[in-house]
């Protein structure tokens, strides 16, 4: 790639900026006078670069590496100043990056093995390795496959190896893995996403028809008010934060609903303090106040929501509990959550928004009951800022203003994740702020690949492009595709998931290739089946670990002993393992569980490979982010010594396997001798180009295609890629991995993903040729919200679309056809819903169709003001002799929440070996009011005692602030402390600290089980 001087002038500007967080990119000087001196240094002269993107949060920021063309080793790394989201700035973590290369002496190099019993690490080589990992992976399926169930229904599926992992490594590589796992039969598989943002998916899907953060980051900008609630967006997603204060120097008003008092606060409007775990309290009364002061958007919610559907006569919620409740089950029966239907089958409505059995209405009076007075007692807001919220966010219900929301894990990790954001779904829904320039909800991830890890399903419950996981009584391809194949009467609902079985099948034909034929239904009963009705997740997984029932485990890029909740009990269980594999760039504690402290190594059996993988910038393949933004990126240089990527460690363990398979035979061989598993090039390495095709999708045969719209026929040849889902097929003659990807690259072949157009011509942000976002390059989700029947902009001075001359102008339209109005032909906006309209009433949530507060499960009250339900009716409570709860208790008395700071990454697993990063935040350390401090004779940089009834963290200091301050709840002082959660005991070596995580309960949210991080009770004292 050419730099111009100027151009590297900007660049090393914008990375010399990005240095100091606040700054943010804007300080050109300390960075001129760096690039003046790699000048000198001829660097540059000597050096080839490449374009990456970081490795750590979900931004996507870019980055160049600059290698040097004659020993083939990074000599330098910045940010990318072309790149449209960071325009070269970076975050502490991305101005850091080059201490991942092979220039950090912690990196792992060979291949290493612990014997069991054994005390230390041996070196071993790939030779070695593989086929021993071969070998156990064998005897572990074949000797504990399971046929059938208890039921006698054919699963055909292993429960005795797990998979964990990883939302941190590439698309094409998290495809693999998906593949793979699939073919043994694994059904305990996860990764960072479940434990993150599974609760995203699960409402916004229930809410609009896809998973996925509605905008982008870029796009904040144009919001009028945004509103930062559940997340420090300031230190967690630095650079997409650059955006909001953007937006704040046109005029945006920058809200943020907090516990605590972060930097996040510092730059907004106002900040307002909520105890933790009572978000929905808070936004239920948000939804009233919208309501009662009709500061709603009447056309929007009229037309393109379903407010007007009527409910069936038999559903009832009653203090806090749902019609259909099952006590003895914690679970609902939802048949008295449907709609009636007249006699065409099509929904029956109201649009006068009056009848108490339509949806409106139904809301309406749920939410009466959050006035005022209530929601401040539970969440311990004041009134007033309660209002002044309110007011301020509930303005933006106008055609033209946008607001915004911006969440993360503040919301993601209660018992209620789901719910939260689905009241939020509800908010925005009823200011029309869903599918418009500034609008929309933004699910931050803090991994860098959570989005591309959920859409190639590395995950129980789906399967790449989230169609849904078989289960055991779907014992034929026809009973599932029928199950899964929605059906609606309504002619102006697009019902696009009506194309399932061409998006199905085309998925078996990627994994098996011509061995998926018609007559064996595709492959169909190849893949295993979970049990109706039983989950397989994180904790789930470990759960069963715990109990001896696992026997072989592969964690790829995590550290499951720091991160899982409980961990008292996640290391228990890693202790009865046969065999783990680890793949990663650094060691950590779960690679090492065998050593941690008070553990025998000499009582622990367990065989241990960890297998050294390259680092991101070391291997080519794209990342998705937040904004379902799929990047390419190139490769700047070799891994050191025998480090290669996970891609090509997946594929030569599936091999090794296939060959053990082929040679001897075994149980249930066909999904892994029939697997089409082709992805090393001539060289025998990894060809991330192949399996992005692969994901794709390629024509089977040579097949004619119509485009109706341009009233054109083209032939495409066999084995040309798919230009995009449209054009998949139910018969056999398309492949596609997963067919959100579908798209990404052109029939020529061109890989859009690697496109660096910086062309934007609406002005809003929406770079239409910089990369390829999913779907088909849309940019913005339902965006077909953002006109008016007529398919004129709502807002003209933000146009993201516009129907004229009969067809459509700006970002690819949500659905090819006539705006609304045109009955024939025009469809409702959100095409992913059977129904087309966006739901305020979540028929399919576990926990109720409206969003109700519960208190977490453990708490500081013993009733719930809300009702008679404390906690959420619907969350599974795990019973095993770890699984201790305490709540109100005098023992335990303070709101514990975690969160991660902006030096370290997650675990810390890759941060903590960071010379800069760890300087910088170098050890475990809890934040405590200074209320609080007071009356526990604690001062500032003083060693504490964290304890829950769990565990206890037993050395960390105490950062006495007034961030933190105590609320009145139900007229009881309760007050909070926090802790990060990038801690272990590994390294730095000297630490006595260890994982926060000793302290959180092992339960979850009712819908994704993702854990209850953010609120559990503690006591405090000095160590
Ligand atoms: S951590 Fe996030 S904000 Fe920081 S440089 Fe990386 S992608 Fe950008």
């Amino acid at each position: 790639m050419n730099i111009t001087r100027r151009g590297f002038l900007t660049l090393s500007g914008a990375v010399g900026g990005g240095i100091a967080l606040t700054g943010l990119g804007l300080n050109l000087n300390p960075a001129r006078a760096y690039a003046d001196e790699l000048n000198k240094m001829n660097r540059v002269k000597v050096a080839k670069q490449s374009t990456t993107i970081c490795c750590y949060c979900s931004c996507g920021c870019g980055l160049i590496c600059s290698t040097d063309k004659t020993t083939n080793k990074i000599i330098n790394i910045e940010g990318d100043a072309e790149h449209p989201i960071n325009e070269g700035a970076l975050c502490a973590k991305g101005s850091g990056f080059f201490q991942m290369t092979e220039a950090n002496e912690h990196r792992l190099r060979k291949v290493l093995y612990r014997a069991p019993g054994g005390d230390k690490w041996e070196e071993k080589d790939w030779e070695w390795a593989l086929p021993r990992m071969a070998r156990l992976i064998k005897e572990t399926r074949d000797k504990n496959f399971i046929k059938t169930n208890a039921k006698g229904e054919l699963v055909n599926r292993c429960e005795a190896i797990g998979h964990y992992g990883s939302s941190n490594v590439d698309n094409e590589e998290c495809w693999l893995i998906t593949v793979m796992s699939r073919a043994l039969g694994i059904v305990y598989m996860d990764h960072q996403a479940r434990v993150c943002h599974s609760p995203s998916v699960g409402a916004l899907a229930e809410s609009f028809g896809r998973g996925s953060m509605t905008n982008h980051y870029i796009d904040m900008k144009n919001a009028d008010v945004i509103l930062i609630m559940g997340s420090n967006m300031a230190e967690n997603h630095p650079m997409g934060f650059r955006w909001v204060t953007k937006a704040q120097e046109k005029g945006a008003k920058v809200i943020h609903v907090d516990p605590r008092y972060t930097r996040t606060s510092a730059r907004c409007d106002f900040h307002v303090p909520l105890r933790s775990g009572t978000d929905i309290a808070f936004l239920g009364g948000m939804i009233n106040y919208i309501i009662e002061k009709k500061k709603y958007f009447k056309e929007y919610v009229l037309n393109y929501t379903h407010a007007s559907f009527i409910v069936s006569k038999d559903f009832s919620f009653r203090d806090g509990l749902f019609s259909g409740y099952d006590a003895a089950k914690r679970k609902y029966n939802k048949e008295t959550w449907g709609f009636d239907y007249d006699a065409n089958g099509i929904p029956q409505r109201d649009m006068t928004l009056t009848n108490p059995r339509c949806v409106f209405q139904l809301m309406k009076k749920h939410y009466s009951r959050y006035t005022l007075d209530k929601v401040s007692s539970v969440t311990g807001v004041s009134k007033e800022n309660l209002l002044k919220v309110y007011e301020v966010y509930s303005s933006t219900g106008v055609p033209d203003k946008a607001g915004t929301e911006c969440y993360a894990l503040g919301w993601t990790q209660h018992t209620v994740g789901v719910e939260n954001i689905r009241a939020m779904t509800l908010v925005q829904m009823l200011l029309g702020n869903v599918g418009i320039a500034g609008g929309g909800i933004n699910a931050m991830r803090g991994e860098p690949n959570v989005q591309g890890s959920t859409d190639q399903a590395i995950l129980y419950h789906i399967l790449p492009g989230y169609m849904k996981q078989p289960s055991a009584s779907l014992d034929t391809l026809e009973k599932y595709l029928k199950k899964y194949t929605p059906v609606s009467k309504d002619p102006q609902s697009a019902n696009y998931y009506q194309n399932y079985p061409k998006f199905f099948i085309s998925l078996m034909k990627a994994f098996f290739n011509d061995k998926a034929i018609k007559e064996n239904g595709f492959g169909y009963n190849w893949l295993p089946k979970i049990d109706d009705g039983k989950h397989y997740s994180t904790m789930h997984m470990f759960d069963q670990m715990y109990k001896g029932k696992i026997k072989g485990f592969f964690c790829i890029g995590a550290d499951n002993a720091v991160s899982s909740p409980n961990t008292g009990k996640v290391r228990k269980g890693l202790e009865k393992l046969d065999w783990l594999i680890g793949e990663n760039i650094f060691d950590n504690e779960t690679y090492q569980f065998w050593r941690a402290p008070g553990v025998d190594t000499k009582n622990i059996k367990t065989e241990v490979f960890l297998l050294p993988a390259s680092a991101s910038m070391e291997k080519e393949g794209s990342i998705s982010n937040s904004g379902r933004m799929v990047q390419w990126k190139q490769k700047a240089c070799d891994g050191p010594d025998q480090c290669i990527p996970v891609g090509e460690i997946t594929i030569k363990i599936m091999k090794a396997v296939k060959e053990l398979y082929a040679k001897e035979g075994g149980v249930h061989t066909e999904p892994i001798l029939n697997l089409y598993w082709n992805y090393l090039d001539k060289q025998g390495h990894f060809d991330a180009l192949e399996v992005a095709k692969q994901m794709n999708g390629r024509f089977l045969k040579d097949t004619v295609i119509e485009d109706k719209v341009k009233k054109t026929t083209t032939l495409y040849k066999k084995g040309q890629c798919v230009p995009g889902f449209g054009n998949l097929r139910d018969d056999g003659s398309t492949c596609s991995g997963n067919w959100v990807h579908c798209g990404q690259f052109g029939a020529d072949g061109e890989n859009k993903m690697a496109k660096r157009g910086k062309d934007d011509p609406t002005g809003l942000g929406l770079y239409p040729n910089w990369s390829f976002v999913w779907p088909i390059n849309r940019r913005i989700l339902y965006n077909r919200c953002s006109v008016d029947l007529n398919g004129k902009p709502y807002n003209p001075k933000r146009n993201i679309l516009e129907w004229k001359d009969d067809k459509w102008e700006g970002d690819v339209p949500d659905g090819p056809w006539p705006p609304m109005a045109d009955k024939a032909k025009g469809k409702y906006p959100f095409i992913m819903q059977r129904d087309g309209l966006g739901a305020f009433f979540g028929q399919n949530m576990a926990d109720g169709p409206f969003p109700e507060h519960y208190e977490p499960l453990e708490g500081p009250l013993a009733k719930n003001p809300m009702s008679g339900q404390l906690i959420n009716p619907a969350i599974e409570i795990f019973n095993s002799d770890m699984d201790k709860i305490a709540r109100a208790s005098g023992k335990f008395p303070y709101v514990c929440t975690t969160y991660s700071c902006t030096e370290h990454w997650c675990s810390g697993a890759l941060t903590r070996w960071q010379s800069w990063l760890l300087e910088a935040q170098p050890e475990e350390y809890i934040e405590i009011g200074d209320k609080l401090a007071e009356e526990k004779g604690i001062k500032n940089g003083d060693k504490v005692k964290v304890s829950s009834v769990r565990g206890a963290v037993t050395s960390c200091v105490a950062m006495v602030t007034q961030r933190l301050k105590p609320f009145t709840i139900e007229g009881k002082t309760v007050h909070q402390v926090g802790m990060p959660f990038n801690y272990g005991w590994l390294f730095p070596k000297d630490t006595k600290d260890d994982s926060t995580n000793f302290l959180t309960p092992t339960v979850g949210d009712a819908n994704t089980f993702c854990p209850e991080y953010k609120a559990f009770m503690v006591n405090v004292e000095k160590a």
